[in-house]
C-alpha cells in the first residue's frame, strides 16, 4: 500500500533543500500529519536498507596478530631466539620462537574478545528517533528510520538522518561534523537556493548533527550511506585503542624493565666469562636464560583483559563505558554529583496537592492511570462542584507535549514525567483529550527549558481569540499573574503570603512544585514569543505539588558511597526545600545544607570552591552552575563523577572526571559529551560503576603482583647460579614454560576476581599513586625471594639426594610453578585472610586454572616428547611432597605478611595498604 501523495509530483531535478516543503512530502510520497504506514516502511526498508553507516575500517587480523610482535620484551626474546639457533642450540631457539608465537596468539585471542566484548557494549547505545508512522507519534531505533518517514526533533538530539524540514520553532543546529563550524545555524522551512553550500542549507538538518536549542519536524530524504555523513564519511574515525593512560605507564614500566634487564644479562655475561671463566658460549645461554626469566611477557596481555572484563562486568550493572580511561577514573572517584529527578528519584510523577486560592486540594490515586480524584478536609469534590478543576486541568492538558494511552490495561506514558503526571491530573478532572484539543488547537509553543522553567503555549477558540496557557517553577509564573481564581471560577485578588505558606508546606514534604497559569486576548496572535510572556498580566489557577519518591536502592547506594568515602551531592533544578525534603530522605547527610543557583552566582570561584566542600544540594541550578560546581571541586583536588541528561549539560560532563549520561531521558549530546552511559539513569548504576572500578583496578594490581615474583623468582636462580658458578638450576626452554604457563593459565582467573568484602568500605585511591605501590614492591621481592629459596634449594637438595640434573631441573621447576599455585589463593585478597572455605573455593577459575596447570605439569614431567623438548624427567613421590610442602609454607608465610600488614594499617589513620 502506498500512501497517496499530498500534492502533485513535485519537480524531482531540483535538490530537497531547493524544493518547497510540501512538494519534498509530495516527493517523498507522504502525508505530513500521518507519516509512512508499517507497508509502506517495510517495502521502504527493504529498498534502501537499514539507517546505519558502515562499519569503520578495522585494523586486519593479519596486521592485528603482526602488532602483537611490536613489543621491546618481544624483540629482546627474538633475538635472544635468533642468536641460540646461531650457536646452534636448535632446541632452546625453538622454545624461545614457539613460547613468542603461543604468546602473540594468545594475545591476539584476548585482545579480539576483549574488543567483542567492547563492540557488544557500544551497541546498547544505539541512538532513537520520535517519528510519526500511521497517524501515531512513537520512538524507534533511529536504524529503522526510511526515506520519507517524519521525524520530530528537540534540543538535544542527534539529527537520525538527512530531513527536509517542514516546521521548526527556534530550531538552532550545530553543524561541525559536516561544516567544521561550530556556531549554531538556525533553521527554517522556507527553500534555499539550489546551489546553497552545505552549511546554508537552512531548510535541511543533516544526520549527526545535533540540535543545540528549539524544536522541528522534518521529513527524511536520505538515510544510512547516501546522507551526507555517509558520503564524506566523517563519522568513521578508526575504533577507539584499548588503552589508558594505566596501560600506557605499565607500557613504559615494561620497555624500561626490558633495558634493565638487558643491563643485567650483560653484566652477567661479562661476569660469568671474565671471573668465573665458564665458556661464551654456555654464557650466552644463561645470559639469555636470565633476560627471558626476568620479562613479563604476559603482563600486557593479563592487564587488557582485566580491563575489557571489568567494562563487561559494569555493563551487566547497568552502566555502560564509552571511553576506557573512565575504568580507572571511577575506581578514584571522590564525590558524586547527582542530578535529582529519575536519578535519585523514581521518576514516577503524581499530582497529589492542587493549591488555589481557597486552599489545598488533595489528590487521591498514584501514577499514570487516572484513577481517582479530589478531596477537600477529607471530602470528595467532584470537577461539577469546583469549576476551577475543569480550568486547571485543561491547561495542564493542552500546555504539555506528553501522552497518555492505555496499552493492555495498562496506562503507557511517552513524554516528560512531570507533564504525564499532568495529562492523568486533566483525566482525574474530567477533561476529554481529544474535545478540547480540537476546542482550543495549538498555534505556537515556547517549549520548556532549565534555564527559563517554564512552558507557554499558543492556542485559538472558535471565535479567533487567543489563549495563552503557561506552566513552570511558581518563582517564575507567580511574578507574571496578577489575579487568581477561587473555586468557583470567580477571580479573587491574590494573597501573596498564603500562596507561599501553602507552598513552603508542600515543599517541605518534598514534593515539586508547578504552577499553571492562562491569559485570554481577544483577537488573534500570529506567534508566541519570550515578551508576550513576560508581558504578565496571567490568571494564576493553581499551584500543584507533584510527589516523586526516592528509589529504594538509590537511599542504599548513598549510604554504601557514604562509607566508601565518597561525597554525594544533589545538582537540581528544583525548589531548594523540595530538594532539601528529598535529601533527608535520601540520607545525603545528618544535616543537609542546600544552596541555590543564585547564591552560585553571587559567589567568586575562592568564595565557591569553599562552599561546594560543605554543601550537599544545589537547588534551582542550571547546567552553566553544574560546569562551575565541577571546576571547583576539581580545584580542591577531588575526582568528580557528574551526571547530566541536556544539551547544555555536556561542558560539564566534558570537564567532570567520569562524565555521566542518562541513557533513557538523556539527550544524544549528553551521551556524546560523556564517558559513561547508565542505561537505567539510576543512581545506583554509578555506585555499582564505582564498585567495579575498585575492584578492576585491585584486579590489575593483583595481576601485577602475581606475575612479577615469577619472573623476579626465575632471574634470581639464574643470577645466583652464576654468581656462585653453579650448573644452571633452570635452561631458558623451562623459564619460558614456566612464564607462559603463569600468566596464561594462574594470573588470568585473577582478571575474573569478585570485588573484595571490604570495597566500599575503603577510602578513595588517590588517583596520583602509581600502580605499583611500596607495598606491592616489597611483596613482589619477598615473594620473588621466596620462589628463589624454593627453586634453588629444591635442585640443590635434590643434587644432593644423588638425583640426575635434569630430574633436579624438574623439581627446581616444579617448586616455582607449586609455589606460584599457592601463592595465588594468597592473591585472592591483597591483604585479606584466605586461610577459610571461600579463600580456596570462592573463584571458579582460580580452581579450573590449577586443574590447568597440573594436567600441563603433569605432561611436562611425564610425556616422553616434552621430556625430550624440555630435558625433564620423571619425579618420585618424596621430591612430590617436598615440593608440595614448599607451596603450603609459601601460602602460610604470604598469609603471616598480610596479617602483620593488617596490624599496620589499623594502626595507620588513613587505613590504605
Ligand atoms: P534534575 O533532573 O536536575 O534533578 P529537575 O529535572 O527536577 O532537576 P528541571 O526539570 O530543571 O529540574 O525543573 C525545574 C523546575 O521547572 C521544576 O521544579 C518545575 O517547577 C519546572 N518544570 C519542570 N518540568 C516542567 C515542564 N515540563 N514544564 C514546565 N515547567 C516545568
Amino acid at each position: 500500500m502506498t500512501n497517496p501523495p499530498s500534492r502533485a509530483p513535485a519537480d524531482i531535478r531540483l535538490p530537497h533543500h531547493a524544493l518547497s516543503a510540501n512538494d519534498c512530502l509530495a516527493d517523498l510520497d507522504v502525508r505530513r500529519h500521518e507519516g509512512l504506514s508499517a507497508d509502506e516502511v517495510a517495502a521502504r526498508l527493504a529498498r534502501h536498507g537499514p539507517n546505519t553507516l558502515p562499519a569503520p575500517p578495522r585494523t586486519g587480523p593479519l596486521k592485528r596478530f603482526l602488532l602483537q610482535f611490536h613489543n621491546v620484551l618481544i624483540y629482546v626474546l627474538l633475538a635472544a631466539g635468533v642468536i641460540t639457533l646461531v650457536l646452534g642450540h636448535h632446541v632452546d631457539s625453538g622454545v624461545i620462537f614457539g613460547v613468542v608465537v603461543i604468546n602473540a596468539i594468545i594475545g591476539f585471542l584476548q585482545e579480539g574478545k576483549a574488543e567483542r566484548a567492547l563492540d557488544a557494549i557500544r551497541d546498547m547505545l544505539s541512538p532513537r528517533a520520535q517519528v510519526l508512522r500511521d497517524g501515531r507519534r512513537q520512538e524507534i531505533e533511529a536504524s529503522g528510520l526510511v526515506p520519507g518517514d517524519i521525524v520530530f526533533l528537540a534540543s538535544g538530539d542527534k539529527v537520525p538522518a538527512d530531513l527536509r524540514l517542514f516546521e521548526v520553532r527556534s530550531l538552532r543546529i550545530e553543524e561541525a561534523v559536516l561544516t567544521g563550524e561550530s556556531l549554531a545555524v538556525e533553521k527554517s522551512p522556507d527553500a534555499v537556493a539550489d546551489d546553497a553550500s552545505l552549511g546554508d542549507r537552512r531548510s535541511m538538518a543533516y544526520s549527526g548533527t545535533l540540535v543545540t536549542y528549539g524544536q522541528g519536524s522534518g521529513v527524511v530524504v536520505a538515510s544510512g550511506a547516501e546522507t551526507e555523513i555517509g558520503r564524506i564519511s566523517a563519522m568513521l574515525t578508526a575504533v577507539e585503542s584499548m588503552t589508558t593512560p594505566l596501560l600506557r605507564q605499565m607500557a613504559g614500566f615494561s620497555a624500561l624493565l626490558t633495558w634493565v634487564i638487558l643491563a643485567v644479562a650483560v653484566v652477567a655475561f661479562a661476569f660469568g666469562t671474565l671471573v668465573r671463566g665458564y665458556a661464551p658460549d654456555d654464557m650466552f645461554l644463561a645470559a639469555v636464560g636470565l633476560a627471558v626469566a626476568a620479562i613479563p611477557e604476559g603482563l600486557p596481555a593479563i592487564m587488557t583483559i582485566t580491563l575489557a572484563i571489568g567494562v563487561q562486568r559494569m555493563a551487566r550493572r547497568r552502566a555502560i563505558i564509552r571511553r576506557l580511561p573512565a575504568v580507572e577514573a571511577l575506581g578514584s572517584v571522590t564525590v558524586i554529583c547527582s542530578d535529582k529527578t529519575g536519578t535519585l528519584t523514581r521518576n514516577e510523577m503524581t499530582v497529589q496537592r492542587v493549591i488555589t486560592a481557597d486552599g489545598r486540594l488533595d489528590v487521591t490515586g498514584a501514577g499514570y492511570a487516572p484513577r481517582g480524584g479530589f478531596e477537600r478536609d477529607g471530602h470528595d469534590l467532584s470537577p461539577d462542584q469546583a469549576p476551577l478543576l475543569t480550568e486547571i486541568g485543561r491547561v495542564a492538558l493542552l500546555c504539555n507535549d506528553a501522552e497518555l494511552t492505555l496499552e493492555h490495561e495498562e496506562w503507557r506514558m511517552v513524554g516528560d514525567p512531570t507533564e504525564g503526571a499532568l495529562v492523568t491530573l486533566a483525566l482525574k478532572a474530567g477533561i476529554d483529550p481529544r474535545r478540547q484539543r480540537e476546542e482550543l488547537p495549538r498555534d505556537d509553543v515556547i517549549p520548556f527549558e532549565s534555564e527559563h522553567r517554564f512552558m507557554a503555549t499558543l492556542h485559538h477558540d472558535h471565535e479567533g481569540d487567543a489563549h495563552i496557557l503557561l506552566k513552570g517553577a511558581p518563582e517564575r509564573v507567580l511574578e507574571l499573574c496578577s489575579t487568581c481564581l477561587s473555586l468557583d471560577g470567580v477571580p479573587q485578588p491574590f494573597d501573596a503570603e498564603a500562596w507561599q505558606r501553602a507552598m513552603d508546606e508542600a515543599a517541605g514534604e518534598g514534593m515539586r512544585l508547578l504552577a499553571v497559569a492562562e491569559r485570554h486576548e481577544s483577537g488573534r496572535n500570529e506567534s508566541l514569543d519570550f515578551d508576550d510572556v513576560e508581558r504578565g498580566n496571567f490568571v494564576l489557577l493553581a499551584v500543584l505539588g507533584i510527589t516523586d519518591p526516592p528509589r529504594d536502592e538509590a537511599v542504599k547506594a548513598v549510604a554504601n558511597c557514604l562509607a566508601a568515602g565518597i561525597h554525594v551531592k544533589m545538582i537540581t533544578g528544583d525548589h531548594a526545600a523540595t530538594a532539601k525534603a528529598i535529601g533527608q530522605q535520601l540520607g545525603l547527610a545528618r544535616e543537609v545544607r542546600a544552596v541555590t543557583g543564585a547564591e552560585i552566582e553571587q559567589l567568586d570561584d575562592e568564595a565557591l570552591e569553599k562552599v561546594v566542600i560543605e554543601t550537599e544540594i544545589f537547588a534551582r541550578a542550571s547546567p552553566e552552575h553544574k560546569l562551575r560546581l565541577v571546576q571547583a571541586l576539581q580545584a580542591r583536588g577531588e575526582v568528580v563523577a557528574m551526571t547530566g541528561d541536556g544539551v547544555n549539560d555536556a561542558p560539564a560532563l566534558k570537564r567532570a572526571d567520569v562524565g555521566v549520561a542518562m541513557g533513557h531521558k538523556g539527550t544524544e549530546a549528553a551521551k556524546e559529551a560523556a564517558e559513561m552511559v547508565l542505561a537505567d539513569d539510576n543512581f545506583a548504576s554509578v555506585a555499582a560503576a564505582v564498585e567495579e572500578g575498585r575492584t578492576v583496578y585491585d584486579n590489575l594490581k593483583k595481576a601485577v603482583a602475581y606475575i612479577l615474583p615469577t619472573n623476579i623468582g626465575q632471574a634470581g636462580i639464574v643470577f645466583f647460579a652464576v654468581l656462585l658458578g653453579l650448573t644452571m638450576p633452570i635452561t631458558p626452554a623451562q623459564i619460558l614454560w614456566v612464564n607462559m604457563i603463569t600468566a596464561v593459565t594462574l594470573a588470568l582467573a585473577l582478571a575474573f576476581e569478585d570485588a573484595e568484602p571490604d570495597i566500599m568500605q575503603r577510602r578513595p585511591r588517590d588517583p596520583r599513586e602509581p600502580l605499583l605501590t611500596g607495598f606491592l614492591v616489597w611483596r613482589i621481592i619477598f615473594v620473588g625471594l621466596l620462589l628463589v629459596a624454593g627453586g634453588m634449594g629444591m635442585f640443590l637438595w635434590e643434587l644432593d639426594q644423588g638425583a640426575s640434573i635434569e630430574a633436579a631441573r624438574t623439581a627446581a621447576v616444579n617448586a616455582v610453578l607449586i609455589g606460584e599455585v599457592f601463592y595465588l589463593f594468597n592473591m585472592r585478597s591483597l591483604t585479606g585472610p584466605v586461610l577459610n572455605p571461600d579463600g580456596f573455593l570462592g573463584n571458579r577459575y582460580v580452581l579450573w586454572a590449577i586443574g590447568l596447570l597440573l594436567v600441563c605439569q603433569a605432561l611436562f614431567t611425564y610425556l616422553p616428547a616434552m621430556q625430550a623438548l624440555f630435558g625433564t624427567e620423571g619425579l618420585p613421590l618424596a621430591a612430590w611432597l617436598r615440593i608440595l610442602g614448599f607451596g603450603v609454607a609459601v601460602l602460610l608465610l604470604v598469609e603471616a605478611e598480610k596479617w602483620l600488614v593488617r596490624r599496620r594499617i589499623r594502626r595507620r589513620p588513613n587505613g590504605d595498604a
